[in-house]
């Protein structure tokens, strides 16, 4: 789970409001409602957190007949794509963040929402152990128990720092909405230090060096957002600053955006040269200190020292403690994610949903399942099927695993293509020849990434199951169990990939859009800013940010240390 998965998305939020019954947890109306409808035992719905995929599934949620909790120790959803835009003002923090409790208010049904972190589940007993935050200024800590009927996980991940020594202690993430925040504040920090006229030379080079590690869509959108700053406001602002500062940006693999297309690393790459952005590949960070930052340089092996004036660490994501702990309770414990089915569902547990970063579908009895579909339709174990009886099964394959007919699809699977092409006028195809063919899909078919497009779809999805959950238990319309008889309730969560932007400053992002098509420059620029204000969860923000996109245009950013 170490790669650096933050793919720049085209963000899908499904998230949409709406209804069927108008009793908020204060209206007057609902004791009346509790009368009219007797004493019909709602089944509680616990969602820890309030990020994409929480998010996601309680604006989707419609059916009245859950009472439902909020546990979260963030009171608001934060549109992360564009986090990288606050650490230099281009937008304002406040723009991009929503009040959950705003979420919570439309909602026409019982919703309740905790400022609190889960640190444990018990699921003997089907209870949330949660801590109100440690974040809030009231001092104190208060504790509470919440009970579940179903459970949904979608606590994100953490910030991975790999075990390097010194990250946690000096280095700066970019996550949440407070690291945005205090980057801003620290790179404004570093330009006014370095120009106190008792700094030497040498210091003030040390100061305004920006050190951005992980080459990912992150830290690459990262170091183009402060060249943008630093070029566009503050050697305006600073003159006799402007020939000191540098960015470096440091990437373990050979290329920076190496989930993306060729092209785009390469524009990428080239951009970031003629910009003076100093990249350096096969470079791995050993330790941090509070003044230098060490790397294992791959062509020498030697070990370089880089004195800097602020680290940005963005390498990927790592597991969150208390998930850690769920895992190590049901006995996923050589995991790195909560592994759940095709449904969503936690393996092992009993209604338990996990969405989003947290979590990752089990691609390894994915391949174990297909195996087995292949072999109950070879019902006289001959090892070869007829063509429709063949052609019945790879649709199979198809409806439960969506990631077999996303590579068929895109021809990935050569062989399987080829066999299939060449199999017209058979009337009996080999088996073991495809089976062999579709471990292609095993190294093929790689985890979900972890971005916001794939969490806002799972909360989507399982806000949709649970809309159907009745109706869909007398007439379940899902794909036929092979273990078993009849359907599965619901349909497998299906990915759609939208495609994915990465920004890289001067106005030009690089997109890889559906169908592999690759778009980069000015143009695009204008897509993402049309594509991102367009997804923003509310009018609210939309109308923020895009007035805050105004500003900046008219007046530059603000360099106010506050
Ligand atoms: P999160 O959105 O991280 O939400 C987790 C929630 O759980 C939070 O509300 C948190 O407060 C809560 N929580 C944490 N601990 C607990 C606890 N103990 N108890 C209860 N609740 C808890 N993806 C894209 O698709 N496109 C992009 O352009 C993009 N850009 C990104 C830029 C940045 C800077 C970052 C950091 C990420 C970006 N991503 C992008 C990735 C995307 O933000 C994540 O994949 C997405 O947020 C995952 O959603 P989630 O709901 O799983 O987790």
């Amino acid at each position: 789970y170490s790669h650096p998965h933050l793919s720049k998305l085209l963000v899908v939020s499904t998230i949409s409001g709406g209804g069927l019954l108008a009793f908020s947890e204060s209206s007057p109306l609902r004791s009346t409602y509790a009368a009219d409808v007797g004493d019909i035992k709602k089944k509680k719905v616990v969602v820890l957190g309030t990020g994409w995929a929480g998010t996601s599934f309680l604006k989707s949620l419609k059916d009245p007949s859950y009472e439902v909790q909020v546990v979260s120790p963030r009171n608001y959803f934060a549109f992360t794509p564009l986090l990288p835009s606050v650490t230099n003002g281009t937008v304002e923090a406040r723009s991009i963040v929503e009040p959950i409790r705003s979420i919570v208010k439309k909602k026409k049904f019982d919703v309740q929402f905790r400022e609190a972190e889960c640190y444990k589940i018990d699921t003997q007993n089907k209870k949330v152990y949660c801590k109100s935050t440690q974040e809030s200024n009231l001092g104190g800590s208060e504790e509470f128990t919440v009970d579940y009927d179903y459970l949904v996980i979608a606590m994100g991940a953490r910030s991975n720092t790999f075990n390097t020594p010194g990250v946690v202690e000096h280095a700066h993430f970019l996550k949440e909405i407070e690291d945005a925040r205090r980057i801003r504040r620290t790179v404004i920090d570093c330009f006014e230090r370095a120009g106190l006229p008792s700094v030497s030379e040498e210091e003030r080079k040390k100061i305004l060096h920006f050190v951005v590690v992980g080459g990912g869509p992150t830290g690459v959108e990262f170091a183009a957002e402060l060249h943008d700053f630093v070029i566009e406001d503050l050697a305006k602002l600073y003159p006799t600053l402007k020939e000191h500062v540098k960015i470096t940006l440091l990437e373990a693999g050979d290329h920076i955006l190496n989930m993306f297309d060729k092209r785009i690393t390469q524009f990428a790459e080239d951009k970031f040269q003629r910009d003076g952005i100093n990249l350096k590949v096969g470079s791995m960070v050993t330790k941090v200190s509070e003044t230098e930052i060490s790397t294992k340089e791959r062509d020498t092996g030697k070990t370089v020292s880089i004195p800097y004036g602020m680290v940005v660490w963005s390498t990927g994501i790592g597991t969150r403690p208390v998930v850690t702990d769920f895992m190590k309770q049901i006995g996923q414990t050589n995991r790195r994610v909560l592994a759940t089915d095709e449904w969503l569902r936690v393996e092992g547990c009993d209604s338990i949903y996990a969405l989003g970063d947290c979590a990752t579908i089990n691609q390894r009895k994915v391949m174990e399942d297909i195996s087995a579909i292949f072999n109950k339709a070879d019902k006289n174990n001959t090892g070869r099927l007829k063509v429709d009886d063949f052609k019945e099964v790879i649709n199979d394959i198809c409806e439960r695993y969506p990631q077999v007919e996303i590579h068929l699809k895109r021809k990935q699977l050569r062989n399987f293509v080829h066999l299939l092409k060449n199999s017209q006028g058979e009337d009996e195809l080999d088996i073991e020849k495809f089976k062999l063919a579709l471990t292609e899909v095993d190294t093929q078919m790689k985890n979900l990434p972890a971005t916001a497009q794939v969490a806002a779809q799972q909360g989507a999805y399982l806000a949709e199951c649970f809309n159907r959950m009745k109706i869909c238990e007398t007439y379940p319309e899902g794909p036929l169990r092979f273990r078993g008889t009849g359907r599965h309730r619901f349909h497998p969560f299906r990915y759609k990939h939208l495609g994915q932007f990465a920004p890289l400053g001067g106005e030009q992002t690089a997109a890889e859009l559906p169908g592999d098509w690759v778009s980069i420059g000015h143009s695009t620029q204008w897509l993402w800013y049309s594509v991102y204000a367009s997804k923003l969860v509310s009018w609210r923000t939309r109308v923020l940010v895009v007035s805050d996109w105004g500003r900046r245009f008219i007046f530059g950013r603000d360099s106010s240390r506050i």
